[in-house]
């Protein structure tokens, strides 16, 4: 089968390429390009300052790598909204978008599952189908943008998948929505979550890309870490953290750790105490989660008093601690849970 070029996912030299090969003028570039990126067209039929002929050469070439909406659910506590998408060939996809005083977050997915098996995280289930396109990442927020007649703000990568095992696709994503000619979203306005790849975090350092890192640590030792994280039997806390201390020497941009308070697993005193010792000297800030219930998983949110517990000792010490709010908790609202109840109907293969 033919398949066609993947023209979202081009950057603008690339597609002004594009453009001479098919022996058309030059300023054909900047219209498509904001017809793409900045306008966020879903049929080349909208291209509307282009002559007929051309939009139809334009659609038998290249392909949008549209999302569909297949299921949006909105919470009436808060106003967040979670999309299923399809991306044809019964490929589901999920995002949330967040209202926030400040604008709308979007939290994307970064691939079709996830090889990384955490033992508490929804995208787990069902394994790893495929890495999502620049185009794919891009179409998440042009779709809900357009559903909901709103700009998006701050973008987290947050949802399914490590988007540092789809370290090019996730770069070119970065270049395109930060791009001043397309969706132009601040690098300052995004976070990129990590379960810890080692090797990429010290490449992603050298970008100087000035975004915020987060690193999904959820545990303040190998032996914890390691019953829930595999990741963490490659790269071993030390490691990860070292990797971490450079990050945010080199780019002096702060760290957010993500912890996970799972009840009567990682939550006592003395986790927090040992948390504290290994994490002095970098530059950080942690963000505590109480655990999600998934309903193919068993573990336990830790108890309130356990939380401020937890945080108050780490905020002796000195660091800055924040408690995740929840949103969208009558939705379903992490990643991950809507795509696996979509599989268990049977929709996926
Ligand atoms: N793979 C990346 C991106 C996913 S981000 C990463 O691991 O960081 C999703 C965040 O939600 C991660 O911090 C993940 O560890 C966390 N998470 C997954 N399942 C969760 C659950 N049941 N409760 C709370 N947080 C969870």
């Amino acid at each position: 089968m033919e398949t066609k070029k993947d023209i979202r996912s081009m950057n603008f030299e690339e597609l002004a390429q594009e453009i001479n090969a098919l022996g058309l003028p030059k300023f054909r570039t900047s219209q498509i390009y904001s017809w793409l990126h900045e306008k966020g067209v879903r049929d080349f039929s909208e291209m509307t300052n282009l002559p007929a002929a051309l939009r139809s050469t334009l659609s038998e070439n290249y392909d949008l790598h549209n999302c569909t909406i297949d299921t949006k659910l909105c919470s009436t506590i808060d106003g967040t909204v979670k999309y299923l998408y399809e991306l044809g060939r019964g490929e589901y996809v999920e995002c949330v978008v967040m209202q926030y005083k400040y604008g709308y977050t979007i939290c994307i997915s970064t691939q079709l599952g996830c090889k990384m098996g955490c033992s508490f995280c929804a995208s787990a289930i069902g394994g790893f189908q495929r890495n999502l396109l620049p185009s794919e990442m891009l179409s998440e927020i042009l779709t809900a943008q357009r559903d909901l007649g709103i700009r998006i703000s701050h973008i987290v990568l947050m949802g399914t998948g490590e988007p540092l095992d789809n370290y090019d696709n996730v770069m070119r994503f970065l270049e395109l929505v930060t791009d001043e000619k397309g969706l132009n979203i601040s690098m300052r306005h995004i976070s990129l979550s990590t379960c810890g790849v080692v090797p990429r975090i010290y490449d992603l350092a050298e970008k100087r890309l000035g975004l915020t890192l987060s690193v999904s640590l959820h545990a303040p030792n190998d032996e914890i870490r390691s019953q829930t994280m595999p990741v963490n039997h490659k790269w071993h806390i030390d490691e990860l953290l070292e990797a971490c201390r450079y990050y945010a020497k080199v780019t002096s941009r702060r760290i957010s750790f993500e912890y996970a308070m799972i009840d009567g697993f990682n939550d006592s005193d003395d986790c927090a105490k040992e948390l504290a010792q290994r994490l002095s000297g970098i530059l950080c800030h942690i963000n505590l989660i109480p655990v999600n219930t998934v309903r193919e998983r068993h573990y336990k949110k830790s108890k309130d008093d356990r939380l401020k517990r937890f945080s108050a000792i780490l905020e002796q010490k000195g660091y800055t601690v924040t408690v995740r709010r929840t949103l969208g908790s009558d939705i379903n609202a992490s990643c991950g849970q809507l795509r696996a109840s979509k599989r268990k109907e049977g929709d996926l293969t």
